[in-house]
């Protein structure tokens, strides 16, 4: 008998959420993760004076984690859209798009280390895009299902929120009252009133009180490079430590997942991993769930293939990798005449959710949300102050206009839908390996014409605002027409009822294996109008680890 009920593989939104819910119904649990831990008070680097020069601080060794296929040609028609900084000017100078890079991290907690907090719901109407505009595919649950668990994992991480929430109705307040907007915000929410457009406090899994003996933020604006005071919502301060402390859940950090065996009777029989010293192990459990996200689960699945599973683990409707929805944003960047601070507070402490519902932009289906974006652009330290607000120079002139400009920058961001479609998905490169010996994932990419009219609504829009906020100078306009990003990426392993076009169920149990199941990003049927993931990643998994604790007291795994 193995010593486990279930393996879960990745430590991220999905699978340290699930970790934690089993280990909490009494299940027990082996949490597998390829990451290190990272201790948030030795490996954040806040404290020292490069603070600014990585964004990160990866353990990771810099070894490569996937290619490209050839990138999308870029059209004069949408030149407009091609990001530009008045430093550099147009900032990619090719004719085909340029592949980004993947930051989503390795380690235990996955990559909500990195994160910038924001905790969304998704608009109940995004659930539905095939059947109300034939377009992406239907979630096979509804919001009301989910809404009880979006309450649970708030309740659990401590969320900071307003109390109108429009569309995305609530049955108890949120558990923590919001964070104020800092000066450079209130100066876009004037700027929004000018133009008949809402502003308000964004939900954050930021602590604006003491919560669950953690400490109330700071305001130190750099959440993605680590927060060092643990108020930041990421998964291993809240549900692995609380999966920890049940005294059920086995954690082994540096243990990378190679291969998923397909048994006998539409059963997984076991998995096999590589532990940090090098050596291999083989698992076995009664239930296996995948966490990897949406790059690296598909990764996996595909590697997997085998006599009993030929084109790959899960693959029976060939869906596994397809479907691949990108980041989709845009952000305008400007600086103010009035000294704004825009360096201090949380990241996006504002939104606009005028335009999110599916319908609500002219033309073309999906929403999108707009809000602070100071903080993604990076735009906090004197290094980016010296390189992109001031540009060249030296000495005393410098060292002025350092002192002048310092604090002005204020951006506006834009995030929307992005709609799968074919020539967008993932699969393994046939050429490359990484030291394992497990081929890498091939990323293909596509913008389509109508993410392309979205894009273009975003980039109006930010562009608006900050001119109605009195933003004199353009300073910079980065997009992802012409350059990828994967900071919010779904559907890979798409969540749905008909096996013949979906890989898992609606409770992420793939509709062949009975004991294998999908918990992460990649089961996103449709990505939403640019709301943040994770707290629907979390959701997800708090829904479907409650009816796997069901599941393993019957006979059917
Ligand atoms: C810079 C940045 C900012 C973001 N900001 C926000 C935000 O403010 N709000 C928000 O909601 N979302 C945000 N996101 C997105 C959010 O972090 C992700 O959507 C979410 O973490 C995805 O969860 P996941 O479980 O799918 O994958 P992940 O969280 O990426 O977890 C996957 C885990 O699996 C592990 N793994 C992979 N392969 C293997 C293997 N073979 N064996 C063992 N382990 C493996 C990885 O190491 C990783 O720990 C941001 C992302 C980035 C990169
Ligand atoms: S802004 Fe707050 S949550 Fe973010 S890193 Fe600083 S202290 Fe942590």
């Amino acid at each position: 008998m193995s010593d486990y009920d279930v393996v879960v593989v990745g430590s991220g939104a999905g699978g340290g959420t699930c970790a934690w819910k089993l280990a909490a119904n009494g299940v027990r649990v082996l949490l597998l993760e390829a990451g290190p831990a990272y201790d948030p008070y030795q490996d954040y680097r806040l404290h020292r004076n490069d603070w600014e020069a990585v964004r990160f601080p990866t353990k990771m060794p810099a070894t490569r984690r996937y290619t490209f296929a050839p990138m999308q040609e870029l059209e004069s028609r949408w030149s407009h859209l091609r990001s530009w900084t008045h430093v550099t000017g147009q900032l990619v100078k090719g004719k085909t798009r340029k592949p980004g890079t993947y930051h989503h991290v390795l380690g235990l907690g996955g990559s909500t280390l990195h994160f910038q907090g924001e905790a969304h719901r998704l608009h109940p109407d995004a659930m539905r895009m095939q059947s109300r505009f034939g377009v992406a595919a239907d979630w096979p649950l509804k919001y009301e299902d989910l809404e009880p668990f979006y309450l649970e994992a708030e309740s659990l991480v401590g969320v900071a929120g307003p109390a109108d929430t429009g569309a995305r109705w609530r049955s108890a307040p949120y558990p923590l009252p919001p964070h104020g907007l800092g000066y450079a915000s209130q100066k876009l929410a004037d700027a929004c009133k000018t133009l008949g457009l809402s502003w308000q406090p964004n939900s954050l899994a930021i602590l604006s009180r003491p919560f669950d003996d953690r400490p109330p933020c700071n305001y130190c604006n750099n959440c993605h490079r680590g927060c060092p005071r643990r108020d930041k919502g990421s998964i291993d301060v809240t549900y692995i430590a609380k999966a920890r402390a049940t005294g059920r859940c086995t954690i082994r950090t540096g243990c990378r997942v190679l291969r998923v065996e397909a048994g006998k009777g539409d059963r997984v029989s076991g998995l096999v991993y590589r532990d940090a010293q090098g050596s291999d192990h083989k698992v076995k459990a009664r239930a296996y769930v995948i966490a990897c996200g949406t790059i690296e689960t598909p990764r996996l699945l595909l590697a997997s293939e085998d006599g009993n599973a030929p084109h790959g683990l899960a693959n029976e409707s060939g869906l596994v990798g397809r479907n691949l929805m990108e980041s989709l944003s845009w952000a305008s960047v400007g600086l103010h005449p009035e000294p704004l601070g825009s360096y201090r507070g949380v990241p996006a402490d504002g939104i606009c959710w005028d335009f999110n519902a599916p319908d609500a932009v002219s033309g073309v289906p999906g929403g999108i949300r707009l809000h602070h974006g100071t903080v993604f652009s990076d735009l906090l330290g004197p290094i980016a102050y010296s390189k992109r607000v001031v540009g060249e120079g030296w000495g005393r002139e410098h060292k002025l206009k350092m002192r002048d400009r310092f604090g002005r920058a204020v951006g506006v961001g834009g995030l929307g839908e992005f709609l799968p479609n074919p020539r967008t998905y993932v699969d393994l490169d046939p050429n490359y390996s990484d030291q394992t010996g497990l081929p890498l994932p091939r990323i293909h990419s596509y913008v389509a014409d109508t993410d392309l009219k979205r894009l273009e609504f975003i980039a109006r829009t930010t562009q608006r605002i900050l001119e109605a906020a009195g933003v004199d100078q353009v300073l910079e306009k980065l997009g992802t027409y012409d350059r990828f990003n994967t900071t919010h990426v779904f559907g890979t392993c798409r969540m749905g009822e008909d096996p013949e076009s979906s890989v898992v169920d609606g409770w992420g149990r793939n509709h062949r294996w009975r004991n294998l199941y999908v918990m992460d990003a990649s089961v996103f049927p449709s990505s939403g109008g640019g709301e943040s993931p994770s707290l629907t990643i979390q959701a997800l998994s708090l829904r479907n680890a409650e009816r796997l604790t069901t599941m393993l007291s019957g006979r059917d795994l």
